[in-house]
């Protein structure tokens, strides 16, 4: 029924521009009801080739020949399609991922933008003359990787796709897709949507299935020239390994424990919604949530009653009644979040939201912690769930020390008035991201996006992504 919404058969791959049945298939049920509502394909080694040698093709044929321009009006045309059918994918990710309609919504308007700004900057990538020695010209030259493949987790499908993708395409490479077995509905609908936009078959082929299976298969193939993977710390290390087998670059976006600092002179009316939204935002299935709040000890009672009342007005529910808060993506994912909630049995809770959903699904209660030890598990690891600690400090250099004493570096925030501490405080934060007086940019597809330490490396979003999806090529010319 859902499917109708796009023309997707079930069980099915896309590869070289037509939907091929599989041998097997998993079943997808929704978070929000644990109904199942369609199948798809359980691709295996023998898919990942074939779809690889489509792209080969593509890269070889029409593709490959295309101008930068040609490309960006393709990219352009791919987002006008996006956006025509923004509600009908919003509501395929509400039902496949239990994302909230409106949150889905924004997900399904970034993927247009996503094509959009790729689409615009894909002519604007330009090489470098550089002066050497007396008799010769030098110039370099950006050139795609060739077939490149991308790995993409369940909790952004549809924005994770657009940056990866997008900026692939727009520097002429060709792509193999791997989503989330979790999560594989609306790329299979914008491979058709980019089709029909006018992509030429084979240049995006989607492969559904297992991580160990068509994952481990796409990230060890000799045909892939360049891997983007967005997921777990575990999993990257592995695709880190089978790129080091072949010797293709990779690009690692993984965890966080993103923290944001709260200063005795923050404007706490304009900190307190990014404070909670940015750990509660898709159920706090986010890869830069900010699960750890670091609280100076003057506002420090303000900001954990201000926090905890927002955390008690919270409403948890089915996906398409559009609550602030809906289900976790999977059974597996609540017990991970559960445990969580059990090792945090010492702590103090400040607040908790309410499930008022009568639907049975994976749902669990947003539950803010505070005064919680800078060492305990909760404040360290990452959680993946709609959970929040509150540290208190005393001084921006312990401040500092926490906010930096994880493995993790990928978003942080200053909330503060002084000029002199924001400059400070952005250099020494050990993130990829560095927000003042606002946490996230409202998502920004403009922004280098990435991580260091355990976040991840290599920069996805904004302009600089578009070097990473290319190679350079120097060429020295002696003319006498
Ligand atoms: P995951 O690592 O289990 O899965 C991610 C993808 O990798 C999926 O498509 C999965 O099928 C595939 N995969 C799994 N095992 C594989 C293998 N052996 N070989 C190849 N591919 C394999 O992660 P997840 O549970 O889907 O996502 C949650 C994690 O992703 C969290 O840790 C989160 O922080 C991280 N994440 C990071 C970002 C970011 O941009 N930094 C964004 C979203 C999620």
């Amino acid at each position: 029924m859902l499917l109708n919404l796009f023309s997707i058969p079930q069980a099915h791959n896309f590869i070289g521009g037509v939907w091929l049945e599989a041998d097997a298939e998993i079943n997808v049920t929704n978070p929000s009801t644990k109904d199942k509502i369609t199948s798809i394909a359980r691709g295996t080694a023998k898919d990942i080739d074939a779809a690889v040698h489509a792209a080969q093709t593509a890269l070889s044929g029409e593709w490959g020949r295309k101008t930068a321009l040609e490309r960006g009006r393709i990219l352009l045309k791919i987002g006008e399609a996006v956006l025509s059918h923004v509600d009908s994918l919003a509501k395929i990710e509400a039902q496949d991922v239990g994302k909230p309609l409106s949150q889905a919504r924004a997900d399904a308007l970034a993927l247009a933008r996503y094509m959009e700004f790729y689409g615009g900057a894909a002519d604007k990538i330009t090489g470098e003359t550089i002066p050497y020695l007396d008799g010769y010209t030098v110039y370099t030259l950006r050139e795609p990787h060739g077939v490149t493949g991308h790995i993409v987790p369940w909790n952004y499908p549809m924005q994770i796709v657009g940056r990866s993708v997008g900026a692939a395409l727009a520097m002429g490479n060709t792509c193999v897709l791997k989503p989330a077995e979790d999560a594989c509905l609306t790329a299979l609908a914008f491979a058709e949507i980019a089709q029909k936009a006018g992509l030429p078959a084979g240049v995006l082929n989607v492969v559904t299935g297992l991580g160990s299976e068509a994952g481990a298969a796409l990230s060890s193939h000799t045909g892939i020239r360049h891997i983007s993977f967005t997921g777990s710390v575990r999993t990257g290390q592995l695709i880190q390994a089978a790129a080091a087998k072949n010797v293709i670059p990779v690009t690692l976006e993984l965890g966080g424990k993103s923290p944001q600092l709260v200063f005795d002179d923050a404007d706490l009316d304009r900190a307190l919604p990014f404070l909670v939204n940015a750990g509660i935002q898709n159920a706090g299935q986010t890869c830069s949530a900010s699960s750890r709040i670091l609280v100076q000890r003057g506002v420090y009672n303000t900001v954990c009653e201000r926090m905890g009342n927002a955390y008690s007005s919270l409403e948890v529910g089915n996906a398409m009644d559009d609550l602030a808060v809906g289900p976790l993506i999977s059974a597996r994912q609540k017990e991970i979040v559960t445990g969580f909630l059990e090792r945090g049995s010492d702590l103090k809770i400040i607040g908790k939201g309410k499930i008022i959903t009568q639907a049975d699904g994976f749902y669990v209660q947003p539950t803010l912690f505070a005064d919680v030890p800078a060492d305990h598990p909760l404040a360290l690891e990452e959680i993946f769930g709609p959970i929040q600690v509150i540290i208190p400090f005393d001084t921006e250099a312990e401040a500092l020390k926490i906010a930096n004493q994880t493995d993790y570096g990928l978003v942080a925030s200053i909330w503060t008035a002084d000029g002199g501490r924001q400059m400070r405080l952005a250099k020494k934060l050990r993130s990829g991201q560095v927000f003042i007086n606002n946490y996230g940019a409202g998502g920004g597809v403009e922004l280098p996006f990435g991580g260091v330490g355990k976040s991840g490396h290599g920069r996805e979003k904004g302009f600089e992504a578009l070097y990473g999806f290319s190679s350079l090529k120097t060429v020295a010319a002696w003319h006498g």
